[in-house]
Formats: C-alpha cells, sequence, structure tokens
C-alpha cells in the first residue's frame, strides 16, 4: 500500500436536485466512521452552495464538474473559477470526456482551464483517457500521453489525476484490474519523467469507468490506482460508500 492518501470522488453528472441531494448528504454522512479516504462529491452548479454548506466540516469535500477558463465576461451559460470558490468548491473536474465529446473540447481547452482552477485555488482533477477505437487501434499510451501532455503544460501547482478509459464510462464495462494499472502505472512513469519522482510518487491517480462496490477492492488492490472517480454508483449514498468502504475507516 502506497503514502498516497486514497481519493474517492462522485461525479453525479446531470442528476439530483435540492430536495434528493440534500437527502443524499444526510446519509452519506451518517456513516460517521471517517474513511481512510478523502472523499469529494461533484454535483451539478445549481446544487454547489447546497452541497457544499452540507458538507462543511464533515469528512467530504465539495467539487464542480467543470469551468470556463476566462475569470468573467460574456460566456452565456458558463460559470468561471472565481464563481465556484463562491460557491463553496474546492476541487473541479476538467477534461472529463463528456465535456471533451459532448462539447468539442481538446486538449488546449482543457490546458486553459486547468490554470484556472490553479489560478483560483481549486484543487484539478485532470481526466484522461482513450477511446474504444483509440483502444482496438493500439493508440491508447500516445492518448494519454498527448492529453496528459498538455495539461501539464498549465503548470498546475497541485492536482489529481483520473484515468477513464471512455470505453469504460457509464457502460457497465470497467478495465480489468491490470488493464487499469497498465494505464496508471504509464502515467506515473509520465509524471516522473515531467515532474520528477518525487512529485509522481505522491500525486493521487484514480480509476473511473463502471466503479461499484463488486469490482472496487480488485481495482484498489493495484499499486497504482490510488482511488476512483465514480458516475452512476455514486449517485446512491449506500453503493458509494461501500466503494469509499474499501479503501478502509
Ligand atoms: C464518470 O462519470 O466519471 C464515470 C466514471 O462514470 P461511471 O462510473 O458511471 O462509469
Amino acid at each position: 500500500m502506497s503514502e498516497r492518501i486514497p481519493l474517492v470522488g462522485g461525479n453525479w453528472k446531470m442528476h439530483l436536485v435540492s430536495s434528493s441531494a440534500v437527502d443524499y448528504c444526510d446519509a452519506l454522512l451518517a456513516n460517521d466512521d471517517d474513511p481512510r479516504a478523502e472523499v469529494v462529491l461533484f454535483p451539478s452548479f445549481p446544487m454547489l452552495p447546497l452541497v457544499a454548506a452540507k458538507l462543511e466540516g464533515s469528512w467530504a469535500a465539495c467539487g464542480a464538474q467543470d469551468l470556463h477558463p476566462e475569470d468573467e465576461g460574456a460566456h452565456t451559460g458558463d460559470v468561471s473559477g472565481l464563481q465556484l470558490r463562491d460557491a463553496g468548491s474546492t476541487w473541479v473536474l476538467c477534461g472529463h470526456s463528456e465535456r471533451r465529446h459532448d462539447h468539442g473540447e481538446g486538449d488546449d481547452v482543457v490546458r486553459r482551464k486547468v490554470e484556472a482552477a490553479t489560478r483560483h485555488g481549486l484543487m484539478p482533477m485532470i481526466c484522461v483517457g482513450e477511446t474504444g477505437d483509440e483502444r482496438k487501434a493500439g493508440r491508447t499510451l500516445e492518448v494519454l500521453e498527448r492529453q496528459l501532455t498538455a495539461a501539464l503544460a498549465a503548470e498546475p501547482t497541485g492536482f489529481a489525476l483520473a484515468y477513464e478509459p471512455v470505453w469504460a464510462i457509464g457502460t457497465g464495462e470497467t478495465a480489468t484490474p491490470e488493464t487499469a494499472q497498465e494505464a496508471h502505472e504509464f502515467l506515473r512513469r509520465c509524471l516522473a519523467d515531467r515532474l520528477g519522482d518525487d512529485v509522481a510518487g505522491v500525486r493521487r491517480i484514480v480509476y473511473g469507468g463502471s466503479v461499484k462496490p463488486d469490482n472496487a477492492a480488485s481495482l484498489a488492490a493495484q499499486p497504482d490506482i490510488d482511488g476512483f472517480l465514480v458516475g452512476g454508483a455514486s449517485l446512491d449514498p449506500e453503493k458509494f460508500w461501500d466503494i469509499i468502504r474499501c479503501w478502509g475507516s
């Protein structure tokens, strides 16, 4: 087991409303044994202040699912890092594959988002991952290296990395522990090449892609998997707690 404190994020995506978010936080926090993992919930923008207030002083933190690269301006429908901090977020996802694919966000936009997060003291969780076609074409490592290099050009002072193979997100198809470990080990080597062994040794690299209570433990047993980013299964506080607890409490 590494020295890195495990990190588990719950990405609610475009689910829940205020009343169900309150019930969710109450149910999750009713588990009052301190988990061994650091936990972050990522609700949609409108629920950030509410969720941040519910989690204040607890073992869980609140993050946002996205941010605009600029601090303010004529960007209808977007939210800046400044506004996210004001709403109580301390973390933000950058480059989630649903943003890359649904909104055409390329590597350069992701770099600018990581820069904005860093500027506002938000901890970016930088998401990278290959599509099914890229994996079949033998391009997985090339894609991961390209996405990581672009994000690191922002020179973030702190960050976590999420390896999220696109073919495993929301599909029920999970990467095997060996496949995920291979990608995580590669990403850690890339971090070491760019930032040195000390930094690579402390940065958390979490796995995301159809994590559930029944596959979490075998993934968590891999030496370079330092936590999870959980979508679907995070919507049920009991399942999410079971995943968190696979790191011990
Ligand atoms: C995600 O949204 O980042 C994710 C990994 O989703 P799921 O767990 O549903 O595959």
